[in-house]
């Protein structure tokens, strides 16, 4: 009986032990699904819907901020070397910040001194070109074909295959990595 008793006595001390486990924090992940989205209310973005889109510049003007506005829909130029994407070379796809529409794949990405991204082939559902006499040079605009925005110009000074040399604003593009597109699909 006493050993019987020795033994219970055993065992609530093994299991007041267990109990007295410190508690380790379960709370951590609660902040880590906070910047999912990266579009804010956007309508018109869509990453497979490649209608064209027909939305004036004052409703734009309500949907994105004063920076891509300016450069997407007033063809302002970010200052060189700022951008985002200039110094960058992560594997994905580029698509237009406005609208969603698929621009560039980083295959075709290069590193180029100009101080802007600069890619030598587009995605040829992706992009339109308009001639641009502005400034008192004559140029290619380089626009969405989705939406009309202003992605930057097109050169004849580009490196092989193609010659070409696409001069972005990193302002009007949005990065998505391979990782992320994989989880997409
Ligand atoms: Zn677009």
């Amino acid at each position: 009986m006493k050993y019987l008793l020795f033994l219970a006595f055993c065992l609530t001390l093994q299991m007041c032990s267990q109990v007295k486990k410190p508690e380790i924090s379960q709370q951590k992940n609660a902040t880590t699904m906070e910047n999912s989205t990266t579009q804010k209310e956007n309508p018109y973005y869509s990453r497979t819907d490649r209608t064209k889109l027909n939305v004036p510049n004052s409703e734009w003007k309500k949907i994105l901020s004063p920076e891509v506005y300016a450069v997407a829909r007033e063809a302002d130029t970010e200052r060189p070397g700022t951008g985002k994407y200039n110094q960058f070379d992560e594997l994905g796809e580029y698509y237009c910040v406005v609208c969603g529409n698929h621009l560039f794949r980083s295959d075709s990405k290069f590193s180029s001194t100009c101080g802007w991204p600069s890619f030598f082939e587009a995605d040829k559902e992706g992009v339109a070109y308009k001639r641009d006499s502005s400034y008192g040079m004559e140029r290619t605009e380089v626009l969405c074909k989705r939406c009309d925005s202003h992605l930057g110009h097109v050169f004849n000074d580009g490196p092989p295959p193609t010659g070409t040399r696409y001069c972005m604003n990193s302002v009007s593009l949005d990065f998505v990595p391979d990782s992320q597109v994989a989880n997409n699909k």
